[in-house]
């Protein structure tokens, strides 16, 4: 069969490839993006997974004319409410709030479904004449030469491209195909997610608790049902996280309600759970022969501090402008070189502060309890730190 031809092949239908994809062809370029699930369906009503993206991520969606398409089902993230808890059952020891308006922007981030996302990211790829969609296909293989990449898929088609691209999650299969490793950190730790409602109203505030076994974050959502809503992510050690999400609704209410201390009422569980093994990943190269690897493919980071899809998405963002900086250098060895440098620079610093954080913040001795409520004060009482450790989390 002969191979076809594309600019770029993107392995992977994630939030991170669909918009790598669009920018992609928003610069000119022609896209092939192959996913072997299905093409993702907007979610039954109980399924509320949800993402924040940071103001910086809106913008860019907004720049790339994406961001209309998200902005009515997104839910701003106004201020970040950090506590250190203790005692058993815990109560708030040290509480600072950290404000968009500091900052003199209208949100800190915006908070959307998961599924919803995708949908509409895909909508917005099927509907592009330069993007050739194929869910329900799979990356298979990778032979590289030093004009292209040959990239053959789980339907036994070929594709030549100049670039291709890992976004293919963790485990990606492209990565593998091009000979890159990865360090993994693993931590004992799961994060169990699910939806609550509640009485209190969260007034546009995310809230992160942090007592032993890791943090416990409530991050808003549209009301549900007349009640106020929020998307729960419960970090703990991983045998106390199975048996948290082994209990029934009532049960794991009342668990929430007392690791929450009560900030937002008594919470009702009101979604499917999903439990995740929290763990730390790097690539050992973000680039190799005409290959680009990026987001989740090139690095995992613990649930903290919406950093994940933030740092995901300026993978995209500096691929973006690297190709768009020279567009006849297209996947060669200086331009993915360049974009190599500088996202292992960002990411290895970001991967070493929240892997420091996390580890503190699982720490449930006297001596970590002091030091965090000392750093939660210091950086909440002191505005040009504050500031600055503002800045730095949502440069993402
Ligand atoms: C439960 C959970 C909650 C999270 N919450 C947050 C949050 O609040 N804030 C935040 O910033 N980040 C969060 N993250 C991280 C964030 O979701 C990811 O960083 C982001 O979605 C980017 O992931 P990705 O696109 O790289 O990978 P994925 O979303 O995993 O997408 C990878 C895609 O590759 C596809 N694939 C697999 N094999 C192949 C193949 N052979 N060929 C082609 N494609 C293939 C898969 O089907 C999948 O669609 C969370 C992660 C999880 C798991």
């Amino acid at each position: 069969m002969r191979a076809e031809e594309t600019d770029i092949f993107v392995s992977g239908g994630g939030i991170a490839g669909l918009v790598a994809a669009l920018g992609l062809a928003d610069a000119g370029l022609s896209v092939t993006l192959a996913d072997p699930a299905p093409a993702p369906a907007e979610g039954g009503s109980d399924d509320l997974r949800s993402t924040a993206f940071l103001e910086p991520s809106r913008r860019h969606l907004e720049a790339m004319g994406i961001w209309h398409a998200l902005r009515d089902a997104a839910t701003p993230l106004e201020v970040l409410r950090v506590a250190n808890c203790t005692g058993d059952p815990p109560r708030i020891d040290t509480e600072r709030s950290f404000r968009a308006a500091d900052l003199g922007i209208p949100a800190l981030g915006w908070n959307l479904p998961n599924a919803l996302t995708r949908r509409r990211l895909a909508d917005m790829a099927e509907s592009n004449p330069r993007i050739d969609l194929k869910f329900g296909v799979g990356f298979s293989s990778l032979v590289t030469r030093q004009n292209e990449a040959i990239v053959g898929l789980t339907d036994g088609s070929r594709l030549r491209a100049r670039l291709a691209i890992a976004a293919d999650g963790s485990a990606s299969p492209l990565r593998e195909a091009a000979g890159i490793g990865a360090e993994t950190t693993r931590y004992g730790q799961k994060a169990l997610a699910f939806a609550v409602s509640h009485p209190s109203p969260h007034n546009a505030a995310s809230t992160e608790l942090y007592r032993s076994g890791g943090a416990f974050v409530l991050v808003p959502l549209p009301d549900r049902n007349g009640a106020p809503a929020s998307a729960a992510v419960w970090m703990h050690d991983g045998p106390e996280s199975l048996r948290l999400a082994g209990l029934d609704d009532a049960a794991l209410g009342e668990a929430a309600t007392q690791r929450s201390c009560n900030v937002l009422g008594p919470l009702s569980p009101m979604s499917a759970r999903q439990v995740w093994p929290v763990m730390a990943q790097r690539a050992h190269r973000f680039a190799g022969q005409r290959v680009a690897v990026i987001a989740e493919a090139a690095h995992v980071l613990p649930p903290i501090g919406a950093q994940g899809l933030n740092v995901s998405l300026s993978d995209v963002w500096c691929l973006l402008e690297v190709a768009r900086d020279a567009p006849g250098e297209l996947g060669t060895a200086m331009q993915l070189g360049t974009f190599a440098r500088l996202r292992q620079r960002d990411v290895l610093a970001r991967t070493m502060v929240i892997d420091f954080y996390n580890r503190l913040c699982r720490d449930g001795s006297p001596a970590a309890q002091v030091l965090r409520s000392a750093g939660l004060r210091l950086v909440g009482d002191w505005p040009p730190l504050r500031d600055r450790v503002m800045r730095a989390g949502l440069a993402g």
